[in-house]
């Protein structure tokens, strides 16, 4: 039977940690991260993500500012507020909640955060500095799922790994990072032939596709670590629903040297990462070291 990573136990870490820095950096440098959350509407699931960010924002000692805007917003009065957080001091870190209304072109929206605030990684010159293996902030699902596995196997020099998924916010960087400590990194998507084999050649599998426990248990190699990024819910024979990941997990960890549980593998992760990059933001924009 496959080890379980703890997702939960790991970010509770991660978070302590955050906070015992941000009191350093309170207490010598007189600085308070301050994370800034815009949301869009009223899509339930962001909801209760911004909900969630805003409470472990405060556990963490640092700020938090959230921004609720009606649905009709106008991408106009978006960027001004945005503008108006790139210009505020207090504000380390912006994140606009995904996905934007229809009219609202994302890709706008998210280029307009300064580089500086941007704490998702999503600004295309913190794409591009992962690409090419320079310093800068990184997507926080990715981040968190490799801080998991360099916990779990240490030197993951030499691995073959498979990123299942190609996305800006998953896929991509997931795989970006992946290669940063040389593994051999293979990317399937859509239009991968004979995925079964694909996933079975690697000794990390990494999952973000999106399709409820797509990833059996017979295509993962004897004792591969298996990161499952999905997040589905599904319906149960009683018509109540439940969560489940992109990997079947009674199948997988009869097999899989490791795995991460969904819910309590990367989802807490997530949010964790987002704390993790408001410090860097507010460490870097105040010319100070983020504390040991
Ligand atoms: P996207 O829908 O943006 O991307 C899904 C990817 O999966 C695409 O590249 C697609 O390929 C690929 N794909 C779809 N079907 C198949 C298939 N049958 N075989 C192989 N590949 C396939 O999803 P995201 O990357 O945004 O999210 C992936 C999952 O991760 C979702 O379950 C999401 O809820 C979860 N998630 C979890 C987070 C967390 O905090 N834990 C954060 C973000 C996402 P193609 O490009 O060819 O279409």
């Amino acid at each position: 039977m496959a080890t379980i990573i703890d997702g939960k136990a790991f970010s509770a870490n991660l978070r302590a940690e955050i906070a015992r820095k941000v009191a350093i950096l309170k207490q010598n440098h007189s600085v308070t991260p301050g994370l800034a959350v815009v949301l869009v509407g009223e899509d339930p699931a962001s909801q209760v993500y911004v909900r969630s960010k805003g409470k472990q924002t405060v556990e963490a000692g640092m700020n938090s500012y959230e921004h609720k805007l009606d649905v009709g917003t106008s991408q106009a009065d978006l960027l001004a507020l945005i503008d108006q957080l790139n210009n505020d001091p207090d504000v380390h870190g912006i994140l606009v909640q995904l996905p934007l209304p229809k009219h609202i072109d994302e890709e706008s929206v998210i280029n307009s955060i300064s580089v500086d605030k941007d704490v998702d990684g999503f600004h295309l010159s913190n794409v591009g500095r992962l690409s090419i293996g320079a310093e800068g902030i990184v997507p926080c699902t990715p981040l968190g799922s490799i801080m998991m596995l360099k916990d779990h196997l240490g030197d993951l020099s030499g691995k073959r790994a498979i990123v299942v998924g190609r996305s800006n916010i998953v896929g991509k960087p997931m795989a970006a990072l992946l290669l940063a400590e040389s593994c051999t990194v293979t990317i399937a998507h859509s239009r991968t032939q004979d995925l079964p084999s694909e996933c079975r050649r690697a000794d990390i599998v990494v999952a973000a596709v999106g399709r409820p426990e797509m990833v059996k248990g017979d295509w993962i190699k004897p004792g591969a670590t298996v990161i499952d990024v999905g997040i589905n819910r599904v319906e149960k024979e009683d018509g109540s629903t439940k969560l489940v990941g992109d990997v079947e997990f009674e199948s997988a960890e009869k097999v899989a040297g490791a795995i991460t549980p969904v819910p309590g593998g990367v989802g807490p992760m997530t949010i964790a990462c987002l704390l993790h990059n408001t410090l860097q933001q507010a460490c870097r924009l105040n010319g100070i070291d983020v504390p040991e």
